[in-house]
């Protein structure tokens, strides 16, 4: 293995890359396989250099797929080969900018360890032995199984052709949607699962059920910040978290209060930093709004009029007597403290308590967003100029998928301790325990799984591998051998970003967009585009599959005998490959030349993004700057009086969860002499799990640290580097110590996404510790939503 890029060289800015040919495409494939990694070849070409590129370059726009923010950029293209991304000034969203992340993402495409070809296991599950075979035989086996595994047709022919007996899960992505119409559409599977309940979904939740919408932020007209819980400083670095902190200490935003257990870089970047109990936010939200409402320094006709229950909401929060002198013991933030910051919020022309964009921390975390939302509210600045933005949606036509009906398929079953089951996205944690527990009304036998790594990202990981070894088939599309492609069966090569057209995207807000990735080259080695496995693996799955359905529909028999199996299997979508008739790129030319006309396709063909009037509102004011919409036509205000602030939600009384934020004591942050409170967090430079393998990043951030407090640490013996072993009651790990006095006594913290188990991975494999396999599999109770601040550790020196 060698690491060709120096710190320096990657974030000179200008990295350019020059890869020839073959040397970019080494013979690594999974370990255990046939063929192993070349650990003489390099993992970033020799020829990596800090100069832009040489010769004729093709400038081909697309979308970055290194996080959620999908920023766009050109990528240059020389001889077929990507030799350096480029930002593209025109899209408003990423101005004009690519993170270091984001310029590391060539390495997705030119990394080693890719999945190369369809694999197939040949050994036990989990231990990362497979062969290499063609596409067609993995479809194949996918069908009709092999001597290690069942196929989906005597699968589905043993259940009788109850579709739920298929699960899915998915990653983030502009493909996402693809498959959910495959597995959920065309498939016919209710059992699907995702990010969202490891992720911000009560955030989202929150939010949209107290104002409507999860907001943007006017950073540039703000002029007081409470930021909680949320590091925007160091966990996504993009044009809006730019104009955050261009605006703090006092140039513009006049005081930023960041509050946060630890002293991460946003708190270093405050004002004031206040560190807060894990998990208690919501009472200082809650003293907050006492003092606002025990001073009167609401804008009492903004909540008047826009307010759903709010005259109860001011009772409840006076009669619970929430003052801040209750609080402090409870959030660990001084009392005189929340006194000033309520009062200065409310005296400000434009505050804002940001929103976060972060996981579910606490099993309160539905609540505190609520509250949250109702403080906000309470100053009246939302739906306008240095406040919540709510901004204008560009609407693309609606997509029509034929899916057939499946008489047989049974509802979803992840509901036990649940107040409000997501149809949508469902939760991880109950879906994965119930089947581990045997309450499943039928049997989950199958998963389908897509860029998604649930190993490493849902708590408790002996949990997951113990589930998906008791499956009868999984299949994994993925472009990297992570963790959780070690328990397929049958493994997906897809291209990475970087080789594929995408479905085009709307962004609205403040200055919408419509957005579009295009293919840079042509997929390496034996992988393909996400759109081509849905349709190839489709045209085999829907004969046979048909034939299945034939046997058990009732519906579907009666169908046949009124109007023929040839007119039934074309019509009513038994025909699983009809959703993806048309290429990508074709049909985002139609979708665009419906919506806009052929002048917006040929905008966005050539510069990957189109807003109307683009060509008139579009100017670069200066080297660093554009102008994307002038500043009249920006979406300030949208709403009117179509405003809601829904300060007591009834329908969640209907099944007892408190209709307005309430704290309760159980609530209350403690941890056992002796032992720790586990909080986790993320960096920019890595995504999840999904980029520890990325040479150029690991540049930036070799491994996590489990940061300790120093002079605990001192007490324990352990100093900077030394091995610590940290164990919860589910699972331990190991990683280098961090003493530090930026956190807590009695809290350590890890960076997520390190620890990987995959020999796949040369890079990411044994390298830190997986978060995951150390935090247990608590969920809140109105969505399920994994939480991940609730496992207390012990710690020792190994
Ligand atoms: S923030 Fe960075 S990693 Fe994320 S999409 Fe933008 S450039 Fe890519």
């Amino acid at each position: 293995m060698e690491v060709e890029v120096s710190r320096r060289r990657f974030l000179g800015g200008t990295v350019a890359m020059t890869i020839f040919g073959g040397a970019a495409v080494s013979t690594g494939l999974l370990s255990g396989g046939e063929e192993k990694h070349n650990s003489s070849s390099p993992r970033i070409p020799k020829t990596v250099t800090t100069k832009t590129g040489t010769g004729e370059a093709e400038k081909v726009p697309f979308l970055c797929g290194m996080c959620v923010n999908k920023c766009a950029g050109y990528a240059r293209v020389e001889d077929g080969i990507i030799t350096k991304l480029d930002p593209n000034p025109h899209f408003p969203k990423s101005r004009n900018m690519l993170c270091p992340r984001g310029n590391a993402g060539i390495q997705t495409t030119y990394d080693p360890d890719r999945l190369k070809y369809p694999l197939i296991r040949v050994g036990e599950r989990g231990s990362g032995k497979f062969k290499r075979i063609s596409w067609e035989e993995a479809y194949d086996a996918i069908l009709n199984g092999t001597d290690k595994f069942k196929g989906l047709k005597q699968i589905l022919d043993e259940e009788k052709d109850n579709r739920a007996t298929i699960g899915y899960c998915n990653g983030e992505g502009l493909s996402k949607e693809g498959f959910e119409t495959l597995v959920g559409q065309k498939l016919g599977s209710p059992n699907y699962v995702d990010e969202v309940s490891i992720c911000l979904e009560t955030a989202g939740a929150g939010f949209f059920a107290t104002l409507g919408v999860y907001p943007e932020i006017d950073f540039e007209h703000a002029d007081y910040l409470i930021i909680s819980g949320a590091n925007r400083a160091e966990a996504i670095i993009t044009p809006d978290t730019q104009d955050m902190f261009k605006h703090t200490k006092r140039r513009g935003i006049k005081k930023t209060v960041c509050i946060d257990p630890r002293f991460t870089n946003t708190a270093a970047k405050a004002d004031k930093w206040l560190p807060v109990n894990p998990g208690t936010d919501l009472a200082f939200v809650l003293a907050l709004t006492w003092v606002v409402f025990n001073e009167n320094l609401q804008n009492e006709a903004f909540m008047k009029k826009y307010g759903v229950g709010y005259e109860e909401y001011k009772q409840h929060i006076l009669s619970h007597k929430y003052t801040p002198e209750w609080a402090e013991p409870i959030c660990g933030i001084k009392a005189k403290d929340i006194y000033t910051i309520a009062r200065e919020f409310m005296q400000a022309e434009a505050p804002v308590y940001y929103p976060g964009r972060r996981s579910v921390f606490s099993p309160n975390d539905y609540q505190l967003r609520r509250a949250m939302a109702i403080f906000q509210a309470l100053s009246g600045n939302i739906d306008k100029k240095g406040g919540y933005i709510y901004g204008n949606p560009i609407m693309l036509p609606p997509e029509y998928v034929n899916a057939p009906i499946y008489d047989q398929a049974k509802e979803r079953f992840d509901t036990e301790g649940i107040a409000f089951p997501t149809l949508k996205s469902g939760s991880w944690i109950v879906f994965r325990n119930m089947v581990l527990e045997g309450k499943n009304p039928y049997p989950l036998r199958v998963m389908f799984m897509r860029k998604h790594n649930p190993m490493m990202s849902v708590p408790n990981s002996a949990k997951t591998a113990e589930f998906l070894k008791k499956m009868d088939l999984n299949v994994m599309i993925d472009i990297l051998p992570s963790d959780t492609a070690m328990y397929a069966d049958v493994i997906l090569p897809e291209a990475s970003y970087l080789e594929r057209t995408s479905p085009v995207k709307a962004y609205g807000f403040l200055e919408p967009a419509v957005v579009m990735r295009k293919a840079a080259i042509k997929p390496l080695y034996e992988t393909k585009e996400p759109e081509v496995i849905y349709k190839e693996l489709a045209e085999k799955l829907a004969k046979p599959l048909f034939e299945i359905s034939k046997k058990y529909d009732k519906d579907l028999q009666e169908q046949i005998k009124l109007r023929g199996e040839k007119k039934v299997f074309e019509e009513d979508g038994w025909n699983l490959a009809d959703a993806w008739e048309l290429p990508v790129y074709e049909k985002n030319k139609e979708i665009i030349e419906k919506a806009f006309g052929p002048k917006a396709w040929e905008i966005l063909d050539e510069k990957g993004v189109y807003y109307p009037h683009m060509e008139e509102y579009f100017k670069q004011l200066n080297p660093n700057e554009y102008q994307y919409y002038p500043k009249s036509k920006k979406f300030y205000s949208t709403m009117g009086d179509k405003k809601r602030v829904v300060c007591k939600f009834d329908r969640l009384a209907t099944r007892g969860i408190d209709p307005m934020p309430t704290w309760h004591d159980e609530w209350k942050f403690s941890v056992p002499e002796g032992k720790f409170r586990l909080i986790t967090g993320r960096h920019a430079q890595f995504t999840q799990s999904g980029t520890t393998n990325n040479a150029m990043l690991r540049d930036l951030i070799p491994t996590n640290y489990l940061w300790i407090n120093k002079r605990t640490a001192k007490k324990m013996g352990i100093e900077f580097g030394d091995k610590v072993e940290i164990k919860s009651e589910v699972g331990k790990g190991q990683l280098l110590a961090y003493p530090t006095e930026k956190i807590a006594p009695n809290q350590v913290f890890m960076l997520h996404g390190f620890g990987s188990q995959s020999e796949g991975l040369e890079l990411a494999y044994g390298n830190g510790c997986n978060d995951a396999a150390i935090i247990k599999d608590d969920f809140e109770p109105v969505f399920g939503a994994a939480v991940m601040h609730s496992t207390n550790v012990e710690i020792r020196k190994v």
